[in-house]
């Protein structure tokens, strides 16, 4: 797994790799958005930048550049860069917050739109409450990765 920081233009695909296991920080979610923040930010989280400003990525220690706007081609680029894209059989992120998720005990009630807990696997965020379920999202975003 690695730790990264997405940079303003690159938040659409924050979701997909938090789905892969990824602690994903997206610039925007923690109110920054200058160079210096950036920088300052992955240096003392030791993150990746992901950013498609090649000015940023030539002063970073550790970035990767996108070059497309496109959420498929930006994820494509990531695993040239060898990053693992590769949905996690157990989640462990939260693709909304980033926040840690832990599954929800069977015998627990779950919200109604919420599939039954004792019927299928549900995974809940301990920071913002998310639930998570391996349902038509979890296929659509398995579909874009295996395509890439
Ligand atoms: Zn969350």
């Amino acid at each position: 797994m690695v730790r990264l920081l997405l940079d303003v233009m690159c938040g659409g695909i924050r979701a997909h790799l938090r789905m892969c296991g990824h602690d994903t920080v997206y610039a925007l979610d923690r109110g920054i958005e200058t160079d210096e923040e950036i920088l300052a930010l992955a240096h003392d989280e030791g993150r990746t930048i992901v950013s498609r400003d090649r000015d940023l990525v030539v002063r970073a220690d550790d970035a990767i550049l996108l070059e497309s706007t496109d959420a498929t081609e930006q994820l494509a680029t990531l695993a040239s860069e060898g990053i693992e894209l590769q949905l996690s059989e157990e989640p462990t992120r939260c693709g909304r917050c980033n926040g840690r998720l832990g599954r929800i005990d069977p015998s627990d009630t779950t919200p109604s739109h919420v599939p039954d807990a004792a019927k299928m696997a549900v995974w809940q965020c301990r920071d913002c409450g998310q639930c998570f379920w391996k349902g038509s999202h979890w296929e659509r975003v398995a579909a874009t990765l295996e395509a890439i």
